[in-house]
């Protein structure tokens, strides 16, 4: 561990040891934004620091944090607008009055003025009593050791770091702490446990034993957030390199039955008559880091996560046929729809989206293990549309064998099968079908009203063309159409 200068509880870094350890803020407090912030601290006669992910993130070198956190000995809108004065344009001020708190947008930082406060809690929700205080309190109520880490932008002080709880050991031994008991730092405000499990997840963490054992007597607390800075917490995770981490860390909380109870339910293995089905829970989880490989689309990450939810409802023994999820898509396609409803997730095309992905989340493996026809490949397209391409990466994700001669098998045929996609589509456009004979057109036809007998035509083309019975054109539509036609009675009208 490199020698620190310990004086008081701050601490003087020589700049070797950052540059040995990636350490640079000091290189980032030589913007110019931060010299204006602290000019107009020094004009109001406050003292003014970088506080939170901005020098976690610099220390740890995880790229530029467009979020600052300034913490102002005093009041945070005064130093806002204050900047502001200061800078070219001088940006809009938005001040969130309930909190006390200002937020600048320059070019592209995001700033959030905050004056320093001492915060008190009653058990029953997260808002807090707050006061005035000093920069010591305000570090006191960050929720970790190593958030609490603080710049100073006073000139004479300028870059010094204030790390009372030794936020830098806990950076390099990688371990999330709390600054003070973690009991009741949870239990002030139970969002922190979920930020615990998200930290840990994004930064590869461990949380400290104490702190864990913390969250998991504290889980059932999680009930008094909102739907809202749950799910935000939530695509932090998904949206991490391995979102696994943080899944086992819910799940072994405790924490994953208040939120997402629908992948509890599919952990475990059954046996009956010596026989066993897969822990679809750890399986959905592998899934889960496999596509994150390949994708960062948060929503078909949210498809793998969801993908098998329906296998716990539909789960059943026969001697017959062993242990069956007979429908689990359509089953996890309509759990789909109340999970968001409950979280309060958006319930738009995002949603529509999962949905599809879990309906056909088999699809594309019945397909690979037959023979690859033309028409289930054209019927795949037709279903999945512009999402097929997403599909097969879902699938693809999915083959989680530990058979290395069968994950090349089953690979190379999904490979086949995005081959076959190009190839059919190229020459049959059924991405976005539109069908070649309208509707108008039918009517025309045979002089007719809306009515039944047009739907009946239109799906009889649709699947002519699926099946590659016709082309995927307007004369041999036309065709059939006049065909189909005559066969239900209609007569054309020259
Ligand atoms: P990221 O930008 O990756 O979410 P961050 O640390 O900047 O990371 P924010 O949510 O923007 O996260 O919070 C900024 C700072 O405010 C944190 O670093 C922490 O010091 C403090 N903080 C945020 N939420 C809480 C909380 N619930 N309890 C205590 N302190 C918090």
């Amino acid at each position: 561990m490199a020698s620190f200068k310990l004086s008081g509880n701050k601490i003087k870094l020589p700049s070797k040891v950052f540059r040995r350890n990636g350490m640079n803020y000091k290189e980032a407090l030589q913007k110019n934004i931060f010299k204006t912030i602290s000019d107009a601290a020094a004009s109001l006669n406050v003292d003014a620091f970088v506080i939170g992910g901005f020098v976690r993130d610099h220390i740890l070198d995880r790229g530029t944090h467009k979020d600052i956190d300034v913490v102002a000995i005093g009041s945070g809108i005064e130093l806002a607008k204050a900047v502001s004065n200061q800078l070219p344009g001088q940006p809009d001020v938005k001040i969130f009055k309930t909190y006390g708190t200002a937020m600048i947008r320059y070019e592209d930082l995001e700033i959030e003025f905050v004056g320093a406060r001492k915060e008190s809690y009653n058990r029953e929700s997260r808002n807090p009593f707050v006061e005035d205080g000093t920069l010591e309190d305000d570090q006191n109520r960050r929720d970790f050791t190593i958030n609490a880490l603080a710049l100073d932008l006073n000139m004479s002080r300028y870059g010094e770091l204030l790390d009372p709880f030794n936020g830098i050991s806990d950076l390099k031994n990688k371990i999330i702490r709390t600054p003070l008991d973690p009991e009741l730092t949870y239990s002030d405000d139970p969002l922190r446990m979920m930020r615990a499990i998200r930290f840990a997840t994004q930064l590869n963490f461990e949380i400290h034993p104490s702190s864990f054992e913390a969250i998991r007597q504290q889980a059932d607390r999680i009930k008094i957030i909102t739907k809202e800075r749950i799910v935000t917490e939530l695509h932090k995770i998904i949206e991490s390199p391995k979102p696994s981490i943080g899944f086992l860390l819910l799940e072994e909380s405790g924490l994953l039955s208040y939120i997402l109870p629908e992948l509890v339910a599919l952990k475990g293995i059954d046996e009956v008559e010596g026989q066993t089905h897969k822990d679809n829970f750890y399986h959905t989880l592998e899934v889960l880091d496999n596509i994150s490989r390949n994708t960062n689309d948060l929503w078909l990450r949210w498809a793998a996560l969801l993908h098998d939810i329906g296998k716990a409802p539909t789960k059943k023994f026969s001697k017959k046929n062993g242990w069956t999820f007979h429908g689990h898509e359509f089953e996890g396609s309509k759990m789909v729809y109340k999970l968001f409803k409950r979280l309060k997730m958006p319930l738009n095309d995002k949603m529509k989206f999962v949905q599809k992905m879990v309906l056909l989340s088999s699809r594309p493996i019945v397909l690979s293990e037959d023979m690859v026809t033309d028409s289930a490949v054209r019927r795949l397209i037709f279903d999945a549309g512009d999402y097929v391409d997403d599909l097969m990466t879902l699938c693809e994700a999915d083959i989680t064998t530990k058979n290395s001669r069968k994950l090349e098998r089953y690979l190379n045929n999904f490979k086949i099968v995005r081959q076959k996609i190009v190839e059919v589509e190229e020459r049959d456009h059924i991405r976005n079908f539109q069908p070649p004979v309208s509707g108008e057109d039918i009517m025309k036809a045979f002089n007719i009203k809306p009515s039944k007998e047009i739907g009946m035509i239109k799906e009889v083309i649709k699947e002519a063309i699926l099946e590659g019975e016709i082309p995927n054109e307007y004369e041999a539509a036309f065709e059939l159409m006049l065909k189909t036609g005559k066969k239900l009675g209609l007569k054309t009208h020259e």
